[in-house]
């Protein structure tokens, strides 16, 4: 096992309530790879190229699910449900077992703040499942 997962080897407390505001607030980035918009595409059956046009942009050298504003919730946000749950991106899946909120007990903490299921004792994740969603954020983070 790495140092890197050692803080949490016993596992870490997280149960999603649904509460939406992962997905709502803020300006924030859903990073999407092809194959991504292609399964939302599929899901939503237009086409690639539409999925690309209505729902996509470009920042900072990648493409990112577009915002709606004034609110800047995702585009996909319907009420505090996500409209494409099925074809969500990986981002999406692997929340909040990402690298940056992995990186210590502080940045986990701080990822608590904005997340009300992180840290309910209802559930925990055992280090397990935290190492494979940890490993599909950091390889959709290189892929794209
Ligand atoms: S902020 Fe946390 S609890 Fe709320 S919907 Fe997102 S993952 Fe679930």
């Amino acid at each position: 096992m790495s140092k890197r997962l050692g803080w949490y080897k016993e596992g870490l407390c997280f149960e999603c309530t649904g509460c939406g505001r992962c997905c709502s607030g803020g300006p924030g980035y859903v990073w999407v790879s092809d194959a991504e918009i292609e399964a939302i595409a599929r899901h939503l059956k237009i086409t690639d190229e539409e999925c690309r046009r209505r729902y996509t942009r470009f920042c900072k050298g990648r493409i990112s699910l577009k915002e709606n504003l004034p609110s800047y919730d995702c585009v996909f946000l319907k009420g505090k449900l996500c409209s494409i749950y099925e074809a969500r991106p990986t981002q999406c899946r692997t929340f909040p077992f990402w690298p940056q909120n992995l990186e210590s007990r502080e940045t986990w903490a701080e990822a608590a703040l904005s997340c009300e299921g992180i840290n309910k004792e209802a559930r925990l994740v055992p280090i397990s499942e935290i190492a494979i969603q940890l490993a599909k954020q950091e390889e959709a983070d290189e892929g794209q």
